[in-house]
């Protein structure tokens, strides 16, 4: 199985509760290793143009306030199928669907404020690692 690189956000709903921790430890016990991380405070601007893909979507002028409501934690994972690894850890877009025991399920209060992002595919995920973390080889080891 190929050793993959994804980006995860803590997004400011979970950072204001005080869950970092608890969705680190998810994580690592999926055999996941934060190889990058930091906290920030997205400017607009930012936050825009990461959500590009979602420009022309109804929630996307909402997404962007949420994103930048307060700060994020940023990190890029790395393991085995780390893409689809995560987004299994994360649930459903909507924690009312996501199933029990994952991060939305747990955390998450709305689709809108859902805890956390991840990379949905191998492309985007070289893309968004490359967005906050400039430099970085995606698809290494
Ligand atoms: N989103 C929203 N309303 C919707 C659909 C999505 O606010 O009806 C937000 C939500 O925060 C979601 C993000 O837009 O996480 C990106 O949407 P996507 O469909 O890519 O979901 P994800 O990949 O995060 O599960």
């Amino acid at each position: 199985m190929a050793i993959e690189r994804t980006l995860s956000i803590i997004k400011p709903d979970a950072v204001a509760k005080n869950v970092i921790g608890q969705i680190y430890a998810r994580f690592e016990a999926a055999g996941l290793k934060v190889v990058a991380s930091k906290m920030a405070h997205l400017s607009q601007r930012e936050a825009e143009a990461f959500y590009a893909v979602h420009k022309e979507r109804p929630f996307f002028k909402d997404l962007v306030g949420f994103m930048i409501s307060g700060p994020v934690m940023i990190q890029a994972l790395e393991g085995e199928n780390a893409i689809l690894k995560n987004r299994e850890l994360m649930g459903a877009t909507d924690p009312k669907k996501a199933d029990p025991g994952t991060i939305r399920a747990d955390f998450a209060d709305s689709i809108d404020a859902n805890a956390v992002h991840g990379s949905d595919a191998a492309d985007t995920a070289c893309v968004e690692v490359g967005f906050f973390f400039p430099g970085m080889n995606v698809f290494s080891r």
